[in-house]
């Protein structure tokens, strides 16, 4: 059996080496190394793919949500919510810019923003949600744009983790994730479902002024070359990245079915299995709850553990060499930095259980049977001692 990988990146680079390689030497030769031709073709091409107005292509995924935020104008001492249980970069950039981050409990299901939670702690300075459409499975977004509406707030999607999924509207519109909002931001992280080799990010949008207001943003506030219209940053996508990201965007579709594929393996080998619930969300294609959908592109597949020891299981699987993770161990609104005293435990009640109980087995697109087969066989012979 080859060696079980969390992300097997260099099995991916394999099978695509040949563009990839000829790509990146095709950048170096032209050594239109900062927004070069590839760059411009990248934004194009995945504009299409998305079926959005605007990519504007930045240096990572957190600049990208930073950017977004401040093209938004959103000033200090304005309120965003955004969802407790994700990567600390949502909240990061929310704190970086002085503004006041509102963190709040997630769904026991599907692990993404509680609806209910964000209507409670809309204030009058309340500006703006941050969804992020967790482990490649979309928020809600119907009723977070409904909210949104309701109380003139911005909605800034977090699609690092689910670039590619789809969101099926209550009226059958079908969108990508990131498209939804006002403003999304992703990231091309390498072990993301669209990752280059080494850091990239991008802010969408349909807005055209917003638009504007980013690409100026991303490059020291200049409209007009050393004019500085506005306090920007230097956040770029450079040449090289974006040659990788050219090579891959065609493949990303094939890229996600693979990880479904595996995904959907994984669910029909714990079906049934005590103390092990298996990943579901609020399937807005068949508008029932299903394991494994279309809408899901399992950035991360990720089990629940029950009445057994979470922990006992990440150290047997790691002795067995299979390579697991929690995301995430520690919720934010506990996280040194994050703490604030408007925060009451008793609100927070799924985060502090999904910490103990969350495990991400491997997840890539180059997952064969045999690994899949050898991975659920040692999780459930674990498990049935309990
Ligand atoms: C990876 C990630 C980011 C940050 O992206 P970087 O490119 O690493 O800066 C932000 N939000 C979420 C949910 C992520 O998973």
């Amino acid at each position: 059996m080859k060696k079980i990988e969390m992300v097997d990146l260099k099995g991916q680079y394999q099978k695509i080496k040949e563009r990839v390689d000829s790509s990146i030497l095709n950048v170096i030769e032209t050594t239109a190394f900062v927004n070069g031709p590839e760059v411009h073709q990248f934004q194009k091409e995945l504009e299409t793919y998305l079926g959005v107005k605007h990519v504007i292509p930045c240096a990572n995924g957190t600049d990208a949500l930073q950017i977004a935020m401040m093209g938004l104008g959103l000033k200090p001492g304005d309120e965003v919510i955004t969802a407790d249980f994700t990567f600390a970069a949502t909240v990061e950039v929310i704190a970086l810019l002085q503004l006041t981050p509102v963190l709040v409990d997630v769904d026991p299901v599907n692990f993404n923003i509680d609806v209910e939670a964000i209507k409670k702690s809309i204030t009058p300075k309340t500006k703006a949600i941050v969804p992020v459409h967790l482990f490649g499975l979309a928020a809600n977004m119907d009723e977070i744009m409904a909210i949104a509406e309701e109380h003139n707030l911005y909605v800034i999607e977090d699609n690092a983790q689910g670039i590619g999924a789809d969101y099926t509207s209550k009226d059958g519109t079908k969108m990508k994730t990131g498209t939804i909002g006002h403003v999304a931001s992703t990231s091309f992280f390498p072990s993301k479902n669209l990752g280059c080799y080494g850091d990239g990010g991008a802010i969408f949008t349909n807005d055209d002024d917003l638009a504007h207001t980013i690409r100026g943003i991303v490059n020291h506030g200049m409209y007009v070359r050393y004019h500085h219209d506005v306090v920007g940053v230097n956040s770029r996508l450079d040449s090289i990245q974006a040659a990788v990201l050219r090579a891959k965007l065609p493949l990303l579709d094939e890229y996600n079915a693979a990880r479904r594929n595996a995904a959907r393996k994984y669910s029909e080998a714990f079906a049934g299995v005590k103390n092990i619930v298996t990943p579901t969300g609020f399937c807005n294609n068949t508008q029932t709850i299903c394991d494994v959908c279309d809408c899901h592109v399992f950035h991360q597949y990720t089990l629940k553990i029950i009445n057994a020891d979470r922990d006992a299981l990440v150290n047997h699987l790691n002795e067995k060499g299979i390579p697991c993770g929690v995301y995430y161990p520690i919720p934010l609104h506990l996280q040194k930095a994050y703490r604030d005293e408007r925060y009451k435990e008793e609100d927070f009640t799924v985060t502090n259980q999904l910490i103990n109980e969350v495990i991400s087995l491997p997840m890539h697109t180059e997952l064969d049977d045999e690994q899949i087969d050898f991975i659920t066989k040692t999780v459930i012979n674990f498990i049935e001692k309990y």
